[in-house]
């Protein structure tokens, strides 16, 4: 499929890994330029290195910071725009859930989940808007099906989740029409974060194979197995591309159908 990237920039949070790997990755394949950044230097420049030997010079550009830090993530988009004149494309991809229930959760723990999903959007949204606008370019925001289905075992990312889906409805309302802004709503897809738990399973004579088919099961999952990033990576630049030119404050599911509300 072609998404209709060529000349343009886009920016991914949280993209040496994971969906923000995968996305990076089909971007740079349909065209755009690409800027990412991850807290982990040696990780991300790793990541960036590949990238350049597989895309070609000058197509990516890496900067590690943490994307809660305000005076970072405004000069990224310094050295954005010193790098590629524009942004067309900012995809607000950073993070990690957090597994405890109420009863495990503490006040320092609940600031913590806050701070990660809201300031992970609100630093590279207020960052870049200036730019998004004169490009009429849009933002994808990566959030997660917890936001309409909690998980009580998930209980502070659920609810920050959320928040995170309202925030983008008001930002789509706000930014417009000169930045459309879109979410996509991930079930459960293999990442760097399925990995982790993979090695912390408590049997460790289940290979990998049985402990993914176990935890499809478990979750009941319609299509039978968790989503590839790549799978994520499709509709994030379906909804930032001009093929999605007249839709704003929506959202897609990517959970092989996981969610039972309709
Ligand atoms: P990965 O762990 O594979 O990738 C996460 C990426 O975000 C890494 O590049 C990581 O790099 C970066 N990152 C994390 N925190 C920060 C930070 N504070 N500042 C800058 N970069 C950061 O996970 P996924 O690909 O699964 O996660 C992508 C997004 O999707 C996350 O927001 C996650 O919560 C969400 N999601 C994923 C689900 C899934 O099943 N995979 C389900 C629901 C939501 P580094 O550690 O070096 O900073």
């Amino acid at each position: 499929m072609h998404y209709g990237y060529d000349g343009r920039v886009a920016v991914v949070t949280g993209g040496s890994s994971g969906i923000g790997l995968a996305t990076t990755r089909l971007l740079l394949a349909s065209g755009a330029n690409v800027a990412i950044c991850a807290r982990n230097e040696e990780r991300l420049q790793k990541v960036a290195s590949d990238l350049t030997a597989e895309f070609g010079e000058g197509r990516v550009f890496a900067k590690a910071l943490n994307v809660l830090d305000e005076a970072d993530v405004q000069a990224f988009a310094v050295d954005v725009q010193d790098r590629f004149g524009r942004c067309d494309l900012l995809v607000n991809n950073a993070g990690q859930g957090r597994v405890s229930t109420f009863a495990e959760t503490t006040d320092d723990d609940w600031r913590a989940e806050y701070e990660l999903k809201v300031f992970s959007q609100v630093r590279p949204v207020r960052a870049f808007k200036a730019m998004l606008a004169e490009a009429n370019g849009s933002i994808v925001v990566v959030n997660s099906l917890l936001a309409y289905q909690p998980e009580a075992h998930m209980v502070c990312t659920s609810s920050a989740r959320a928040g995170v889906q309202n925030l983008a409805k008001s930002l789509s309302v706000e930014l417009a029409p000169k930045v459309r802004v879109n979410s996509i709503l991930i079930g459960l897809v293999d990442s760097g974060q399925w990995q982790r738990r993979f090695e912390a399973r408590e049997d460790k004579s289940q290979c990998r194979e049985d402990w993914y088919a176990d935890l499809a099961s478990k979750k009941r999952i319609p299509l039978g197995r968790l989503g590839q990033p790549e799978e994520a990576a499709a509709a994030i630049a379906f909804l930032g591309s001009p093929a999605a030119s007249y839709i704003t404050g929506a959202q897609i599911e990517v959970s092989g159908g996981v969610s039972r509300h309709i």
